[in-house]
């Protein structure tokens, strides 16, 4: 028997979900051709095959080790879906192609497992130029960066962990520290926010530390510097809380990016194995209430708090859109966006675009070989049952059931 709680919940769930329709496969696949719909479809069903993809991303990491070529195999499948291009030059069609449908580009450098310092100086060159383009393109209104794609991880979780650091590595971290700032700078003097991605806990209080340091200094005219909060942790919801307190006390915009979290297995994995208790709630639900907590948070707090909703969780994106009407913020309000990664969940995005919200895709870009751990990442994530994949995958085929060509 259902109590009034839960029959309470259960009409505002579905009022959210009246609120706007994320079936329309019309807008989701207004501007793909039918060749494009297949190679999603096959695409969607392999990666919801959990052996295939771990027989295939077996191979995949066999293959890099070997240097074994396999970027002929991948570039025009997995590649093309997932990735705007090797170069942000070579990301100009799916920017404006993206645009045309209302949706803006954040340009992401995903060049991974890099460890010399000349890849991590190359990475922070990558991100200065990823500043530039989005100052001379309104297509592209922020900038991204992942920290440990500027300096070894290792380091940070000795600098965490309060470890005492050699001379070598003082002045390796000074040169992480000093890419950060740069590019703080660069934000400051263009005028394009730059959002900070999220890492594992063991090496987050550093970069939030870091990131705090910046949006307390550059954060004064107008939200610039967004932190990422990983709610799956179940302190994230309370820093979020003080944080904005801090901020609001010194007179600077909170400024932040709200995703679920992408690292639990590691997360729990290593919790048991040092004997430390779990920093990511116990189930789904923790999650997704905390999430969903925190964007009601940010959108209550709007006139000095800015929030992107990164989300591929149809629900919470349906709960935003229904909060925001609720409270009066316009649908195209400067500190509200959506985000989801390219590839994945364009019901979402152009729905959202096409009823007048801010929306962005995470464009990924780097040379092929570089990007396969991003690559691998979303095939595992997407082959959950009943995730992402069987929903994108059902989309297509009720468009099938219905004859339209795919
Ligand atoms: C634009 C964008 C930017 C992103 N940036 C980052 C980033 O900087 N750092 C980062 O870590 N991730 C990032 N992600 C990935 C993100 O954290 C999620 O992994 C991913 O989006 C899936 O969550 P969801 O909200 O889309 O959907 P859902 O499918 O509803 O949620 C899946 C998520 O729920 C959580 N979850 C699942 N099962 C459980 C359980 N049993 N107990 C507790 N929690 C559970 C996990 O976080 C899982 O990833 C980003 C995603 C997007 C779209």
């Amino acid at each position: 028997m259902q109590s009034d709680d839960d029959q309470e919940r259960h009409e505002y769930l579905s009022a959210c979900m009246v609120m706007i329709d994320f079936n329309d496969t019309d807008i989701a696949f207004n501007d793909k051709s039918p060749a494009e719909i297949r190679r999603a479809y096959w695409l969607f069903r392999i990666v919801g095959n959990p052996t295939l993809v771990k027989i295939g991303a077996a191979m995949l990491s066999l293959a890099m080790a070997i240097r074994f070529p396999v970027k002929w195999v991948l570039k025009p499948t997995v590649f093309r879906h997932f990735c705007g291009g090797e170069s942000i030059a070579e990301c100009g069609p799916v920017i404006d192609r993206l645009k045309r449908s209302g949706i803006d580009t954040i340009l992401d450098f995903s060049a991974e497992g890099r460890a010399t310092e000349s890849d991590f100086e190359y990475t922070h060159q990558q991100i200065l130029m990823t500043i530039e383009k989005a100052a001379s393109d309104d297509a592209v209104p922020y900038a991204v960066f992942k920290p440990t794609g500027l300096v070894r991880v290792e380091l940070l979780e000795k600098v965490q962990s309060g470890k005492r650091l050699s001379g070598k590595e003082s002045l390796e971290i000074d040169r992480f520290y000093g890419r950060v700032n740069s590019i703080g700078e660069r934000a400051w003097e263009t005028g394009i926010p730059v959002m900070v991605d999220a890492e594992e806990s063991w090496i987050q209080d550093i970069v939030d530390t870091l990131v705090e340091g910046l949006m307390m200094k550059y954060n004064t005219r107008k939200p610039l510097i967004f932190n990422t909060l990983q709610m799956y942790r179940h302190d994230r919801l309370q820093y979020l809380r003080s944080f904005t307190g801090k901020a609001r006390e010194k007179g600077v915009y909170t400024a932040v990016k709200l995703v679920r979290g992408a690292y639990m297995e590691k997360e729990r994995e290593r919790a048991a194995e040092k004997g430390y208790a779990s920093p990511i709630f116990p189930g789904k639900q923790g999650t997704d209430d905390a999430f969903d907590e925190a964007v009601l948070f940010c959108l209550e707090q709007h006139q000095d708090v800015a929030v992107c909703i990164g989300t591929h969780n149809e629900l919470s994106c349906s709960k935003a859109v229904a909060t925001m009407e609720e409270l009066g913020i316009a649908a195209d309000h400067p500190h509200v966006s959506f985000a989801q990664l390219l590839g994945m969940s364009d019901h979402i995005s152009y729905k959202l675009a096409a009823e007048g919200y801010n929306v962005c895709k995470y464009v990924p870009y780097g040379p092929v070989t570089t990007v396969v751990p991003y690559l691998i990442r979303r095939a595992e994530e997407n082959t959950s049952v009943g995730g992402q994949t069987g929903r994108e995958l059902m989309l297509i085929r009720s468009r099938r059931s219905e004859g339209r060509r795919v």
